[in-house]
This record gives structure tokens, C-alpha cells and sequence, in this order.
């Protein structure tokens, strides 16, 4: 976890925030690595939930929000979390994440658990009045349920089908933890897939192993994940079935996704608070129902850390230690880094040529400077699973060595043929 934490901040994936100001309570910066990554892990999941998919169309719904939307979800009156305060020391803590005795000093002398609710509250517009309030949203999920009908009526899809958005989250937690395990701050990847009743059950089984294997396909190791299922006593008030997608953080298992059975609960809260019929009408049998929702919704952030923990490894090449990401190809931030073997005249114009006929086809980093050993390290460590090299005989073969990242393999590639090359390599269509 210090490796990966110390990774991240040393080649530029995520800063503490407002660091030149002693930073700002658990929130963080993605540098310019950490954009790349956290794109990359978005766009992997949007490919898969929505790309390559004719029942999944995406939304990208408001952050602020009107409070009928939270009242009607439930949000202002549920979406609390335990707070106890230690009467030695002060510090506040979540409930149910202690163990009865304050982390920080040891009391066990604390008050009574009273509900806090991890809202952030704002007013929109100039006037700070009871009628202006509102409230950064805590999740995506809403967007999709209060456009339920809009979508219905401009796509013509039918149950079952889903809508799907990314975007950033907000909530006041009490102890944010974990580098980004835990955030104020956050992005969410989240889908509600509305279905026939009696096949709510069916796509539930569905969405948990297709989930799972969402983040198998992407690198990490079947042993490091788990699926978890909630019993009767933990799930939520809307749930008829939750699972939990889990990996194997360095504290132990912990939550990457939830995948939920929400039955009708969404629809029909919006339905009655709003006045809109939120239902479906089947034209080819009269019938009209309300379709019940089946959610998974996950942490892109998070999701992100989980990543770069898998990835993380360290070897011995030639008999020099070396750090480095496996990150799978769809992934690393930089697919490609384009070397010239030194600063030379002739070969940095020829490695500039090398580098604008790749970089249509993918992100690339070009790097002149240190010897080359230095500069592959550099690469291994964030992930790059390609090296080009361009050398003095390539100005008189055109022709570049491509390294791997993992086995370090090199072989010699004509120019000519290197988009080409990278293009199967990196499994791009
Ligand atoms: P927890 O019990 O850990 O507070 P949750 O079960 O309330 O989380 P959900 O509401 O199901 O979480 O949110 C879906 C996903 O969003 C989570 O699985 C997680 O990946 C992500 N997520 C939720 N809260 C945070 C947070 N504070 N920081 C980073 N990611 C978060």
C-alpha cells in the first residue's frame, strides 16, 4: 500500500490536494498519470456497459439537485451513517467502524451513536433561503431514475434495458480512509438495467457474474476477487438482493461494487412524489407495468486504486531490481514510449517521425533524457507496456526496437510496418 501510495505521488498519478496549503481534508489531485488511468478505467467500463451493448444508452445527469429528489429517495431521512464522539480526545467516528473504543486514543468512553447524514448542503442562487436549498448529488443512480421517462420516450427501448452514466459523487463522510479507498470526493460508474418483474431475478444472477468478470478480464487475479452476498439483515431497505464485488485490499476484503435488486422501490417513490407516471406500457400485449431495476454501481476511484495495487510487482532484470505495473494494455496511462537511443541530431527528428505516426493511433510518451536503462525503468514503472527505440541503425534500416514491459523481449520492427505492429499488439480493432 506505501509502495503503491508512494508510486502514485513520486511519477505523478494522484497529489493530496492544495498540498502547497498543507493540503485539504482526504481529498486528492490526478496528476497527469492518475487522468490517463482513471480515463482509461471509465472508458473500459462504459465500452463494456454501453459500447458493445444495443440495450445500454448512457445520460450524463446533473450534480446539484432539487431536495425533492433526495426527499423522495429516501436520502434526506436514510442516507445517515452512525456518529460517536470520543469524550476524551473529541475525535468523531463512524460507529460501525470502531471497535466501541476510540482509534485514536483508546477511551472507550464514548457518547451515544446519533445519525449523520452525508449530504453535502448548498444553496443555489444568490439568496441563502429555505427555498434555494440544494444538495450535491451522493450518487448517480437518481439522474437515471428521474430520467426513466425521458429516455423511454427519445430512444424507444423496452424493458429489459438499461441506462448508464459516470460522473463525480459527494458524500460528508466521516472518516475518509485509505487513500482513495474513501473519498469526499468521488466518481461513480453506475447503471440501472429496468426490467420485466419476473425477470428481476434472472438479471440479478446476471449482472453479478458479469460484473465479476468485468474486473477478471481486466487484469486482476480471479483469487484477489470475490462476490459477496449480503444476508437478509444487511441489505437495504429497497433491496430485495445485494452482492458485493470485493477485492483484496491490503486491510482485507473490501467493496469494489454493489449490484442490487431494487425492485420497483426508485420508480414508484419518484412516481408518487413527482405525479409522473413512471411505468412502461407494452403496446403489443396493453400491458403497463413498473419495471423493476437491477443496479450495479461501482467506484470508478476506487476501482482505480484496485487496479494499481493488483498491477503493482517488483522483479529482477539482469540482476537489477526493478518496479513495475502490469497494467493491462487497455489500462496504463502511456501505451507506448517512444526512446531515442541518445540526444543525437539525426536520431531525435527520426524518433519524432516514429512518435507522429503512432500517436493517432494511441497515447504515447516521449522521453529523451538519461540513459536508455533509466528511461525503460521509468516506463516499467508506470505501466508503458511498450518501449520504441530508435537507434543509430535505424537510420540506416528504418526499423525501431519495441521492448516489452513484463518479459523485457525485444524485437526489431520496420517502421513501416509499426503501426501495424503496436496495433495487434495492443489488441486494438
Ligand atoms: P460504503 O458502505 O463503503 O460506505 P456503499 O455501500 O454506501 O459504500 P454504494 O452506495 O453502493 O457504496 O456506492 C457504490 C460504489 O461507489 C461503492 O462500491 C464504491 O466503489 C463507490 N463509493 C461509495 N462511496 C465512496 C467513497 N466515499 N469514496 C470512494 N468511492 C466510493
Amino acid at each position: 500500500m506505501e509502495q503503491v501510495v508512494n508510486l502514485c505521488k513520486r511519477r505523478g498519478f494522484i497529489f493530496p490536494s492544495a498540498e502547497i496549503y498543507g493540503g485539504f481534508r482526504s481529498t486528492y489531485d490526478y496528476g497527469p498519470l492518475g487522468v490517463l488511468l482513471l480515463r482509461n478505467v471509465k472508458d473500459a467500463w462504459w465500452r463494456s456497459m454501453v459500447q458493445l451493448r444495443d440495450d445500454v444508452v448512457g445520460i450524463d445527469a446533473a450534480i446539484l439537485s432539487t431536495p425533492r429528489i433526495w426527499e423522495a429517495s429516501g436520502h434526506l431521512a436514510n442516507f445517515t451513517d452512525p456518529l460517536v464522539d470520543c469524550k476524551s480526545c473529541h475525535e468523531r467516528w463512524r460507529a460501525d467502524k470502531i471497535d466501541g473504543k476510540c482509534p485514536a486514543c483508546g477511551s472507550s468512553d464514548l457518547t451515544e451513536a446519533r445519525a449523520f447524514n452525508l449530504m453535502f448542503k448548498t444553496h443555489a442562487g444568490p439568496v441563502e433561503d429555505a427555498g434555494a436549498v440544494a444538495y450535491l448529488r451522493p450518487e448517480t443512480a437518481q439522474g437515471m431514475f428521474v430520467n426513466f421517462a425521458n429516455v423511454l420516450r427519445t430512444t424507444r427501448k423496452k424493458p429489459p434495458f438499461g441506462i448508464a452514466q459516470v460522473g463525480k459523487s459527494f458524500r460528508n463522510e466521516i472518516t475518509p480512509q485509505n487513500f482513495v479507498f474513501r473519498t469526499r470526493e468521488f466518481e461513480q460508474m453506475e447503471m440501472e438495467y429496468f426490467v420485466p418483474p419476473p425477470e428481476a431475478d434472472r438479471w440479478f444472477e446476471y449482472w453479478c457474474e458479469a460484473r465479476f468478470a468485468w474486473y477478471r478480464d481486466l487484469g486482476i487475479p480471479e483469487g484477489d476477487l470475490r462476490l459477496r452476498h449480503h444476508d437478509q439483515s444487511e441489505l437495504s431497505h429497497y433491496s430485495k438482493a445485494t452482492a458485493d464485488v470485493e477485492f483484496r485490499f491490503p486491510w482485507g476484503f473490501d467493496e469494489l461494487e454493489g449490484i442490487a435488486n431494487r425492485t420497483d422501490f426508485d420508480l414508484g417513490a419518484h412516481s408518487s412524489a413527482s405525479g409522473e407516471r413512471l411505468e412502461y406500457f407494452d403496446q403489443a400485449t396493453g400491458e403497463r407495468y413498473v419495471p423493476h431495476v437491477i443496479e450495479p454501481a461501482a467506484g470508478a476511484t476506487r476501482t482505480m486504486m484496485a487496479f494499481l495495487i493488483s498491477a503493482y510487482a517488483e522483479d529482477e532484470v539482469a540482476g537489477e531490481r526493478r518496479s513495475l505495473l502490469r497494467l493491462d494494455a487497455r489500462l496504463a496511462p502511456y501505451k507506448v514510449a517512444v526512446l531515442p537511443l541518445s540526444k543525437n541530431e539525426a536520431l531525435v527528428p527520426l524518433a519524432r517521425e516514429v512518435l507522429a505516426l503512432l500517436q493517432p493511433l494511441t497515447m504515447c510518451d516521449f522521453d529523451v533524457t538519461q540513459a536508455i536503462g533509466r528511461r525503460y525503468r521509468r516506463q516499467d514503472e508506470i505501466g508503458t507496456p511498450f518501449c520504441v527505440t530508435v537507434d543509430f541503425d535505424s537510420l540506416e534500416d528504418r526499423s525501431v526496437t519495441v521492448r516489452e514491459r513484463d518479459t523485457t523481449a525485444q524485437v526489431r520492427v520496420p517502421i513501416e510496418g509499426l503501426r501495424e505492429h503496436m496495433r495487434e499488439r495492443l489488441g486494438l480493432c
